[in-house]
């Protein structure tokens, strides 16, 4: 089977020879890598590197039972030589800044790749939200917002949903915000309700957009989507829809899993039951029809397509070379180390890098921004044709990219990105 682009291996500067599993570094691995082949000034490497603000916020919250507890919260605005910060806010035990800075550099790279005028930005704030009531949840969300308020805006910094924040989140945030202001900001985050300047099409935006890049990887493999067979880690906003929108292409979705691990049917998983039974029992595990497969096992299993959807780190050395899949598309953010990308490039796995991969959530955020500050609001659609043409442009110019440089997609994809956010920074060059 062709790759999709020929990969040279390419050598990976400053990384220590055990493998480094912390995410901004990685993130800061493959600037760097980037760079060289740009040719970047020092100066300007410097500038691009590393984050513009960053703010940590603690966050008093009254528990259900009366006694305080009090979160620590960040937002790391990563750059804004092309517009606003954008990105989402997660809301996980395992947070840690060094996390949110690599997850608002991946922004910035990845508004660039699908060329929205957008920066890169991320927040967290390190809870259990599975141990909160909503209530709580509410009270936690109206703090932080509250915080995090200076930085915040329409112009400055639109925050959206991420691990563990959906909707209501973002609802209770835009209703803070604009309390504080004195009058109704639909702006100031995305991936909100319908009911209150949502976009259609933003709830399955991440996923539809992944299904346009694999149908393009397809494409250029000469391999069919029909039939494929699809496995899926994590069963959330990114998995699950991604399930639903595979099955309709006819693409056997054969494992899913969820924290809890996973389940796995040779024949095909309906992902609507699948999902009707992760509403009642909370997991996707014990699904009739299904085995139990691990995690570890899924990520490793025969299958066309591996479509990781949950957290960071989960293809590594430990396991690249196992990986039987012939396109991984990143549905996650960060799920493959610099030096596994190096295992897959030579294996001939077509890799469809996460700041492509799912740009379709910030692309239709995006959407969503431009209908609210218009106060016009669009069909489905009109919202899936655009989003579909933004995709299918992004992934042809990333392949290109790569192929020119003779490289894989995830180095393809950050040639095109940090050049467009580097030609942006010298052309307004720097204050003062
Ligand atoms: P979500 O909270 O809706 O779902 C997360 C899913 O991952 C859940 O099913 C959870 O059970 C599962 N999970 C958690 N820990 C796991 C583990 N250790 N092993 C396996 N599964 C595990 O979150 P989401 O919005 O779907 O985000 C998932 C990934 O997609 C994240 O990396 C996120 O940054 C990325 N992403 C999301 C969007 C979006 O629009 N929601 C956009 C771009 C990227």
């Amino acid at each position: 089977m062709a790759t999709v682009a020929k990969a040279a291996p390419q050598p990976i500067p400053r990384i220590a020879p055990r493998e480094d599993l912390n995410p901004y570094r990685i993130a800061q691995i493959q600037f760097d890598i980037a760079a060289e082949y740009l040719k970047l000034d020092p100066g300007l490497r410097q500038i691009l590197r590393t984050p513009k603000r960053i703010l940590e916020v603690s966050v008093p919250t009254k528990m259900d039972n009366g006694q305080i507890k009090v979160f620590t919260g960040f937002r790391v605005q990563h750059n804004i030589a092309r517009g606003p910060a954008k990105g989402g806010i997660r809301y996980h035990p395992a947070v840690t800044l060094d996390e949110v800075k690599a997850l608002a550099t991946w922004m910035t790279w990845k508004t660039a790749t699908v060329n929205i005028p957008f920066g890169g930005g991320k927040g967290g704030v390190i809870c259990d939200p599975k141990r909160m009531s909503k209530p709580e949840l509410e009270r936690m969300t109206r703090r932080f917002a509250s915080e995090i308020f200076p930085i915040i805006g329409p112009d400055q910094d639109i925050p959206a949903p991420d691990v563990y924040t959906d909707s209501q989140t973002m609802a209770w945030i835009m209703d803070t915000y604009s309390m504080t202001k004195g009058r109704t900001s639909l702006g100031v985050v995305t991936g909100k309700p319908i009911s209150i300047g949502g976009s259609e099409g933003r709830h399955e935006a991440t996923a539809r957009g992944c299904l346009v890049a694999v149908e393009e990887a397809c494409k250029v493999k000469k391999m069919s989507l029909r039939g494929a067979t699809v496995a899926i880690q994590g069963f959330g906003n990114a998995g699950s829809i991604a399930a639903r929108l595979f099955a309709e292409k006819k693409a056997r979705v054969v494992a899913i899993s969820d924290s809890r691990g996973g389940v796995f049917n040779s024949r095909g998983i309906d992902p609507m039951k699948a999902a009707r039974y992760k509403e009642r029992s909370g997991t996707v595990v014990g699904m009739p029809g299904t085995s139990r497969i691990s995690n570890d096992d899924l990520l490793t299993m025969k299958c066309d397509i591996l479509i990781p959807a949950a957290l960071e780190n989960v293809i590594t050395l430990n396991n690249a070379d196992q990986i039987k899949a012939k396109i991984v598309a990143e549905a996650a953010n960060g799920p493959t180390t610099p030096h596994a990308d190096e295992v897959l490039a030579r294996k001939g796995v077509t890799m469809i890098p996460d700041i492509l991969a799912n740009a379709g959530g910030v692309t239709v955020s995006y959407f969503e921004w431009v209908q609210d500050l218009q106060s016009f609001f669009w069909s489905e659609g009109e919202v899936n044709a655009k989003l579909e043409l933004v995709m299918r442009r992004a992934f042809h110019e990333v392949h290109e990219t790569a192929r020119k440089h003779r490289t894989h997609m995830r180095t393809g994809a950050y040639v095109l990105a940090v050049g467009r956010v580097a030609d942006a920074t010298l052309v307004r060059g720097l204050f003062p």
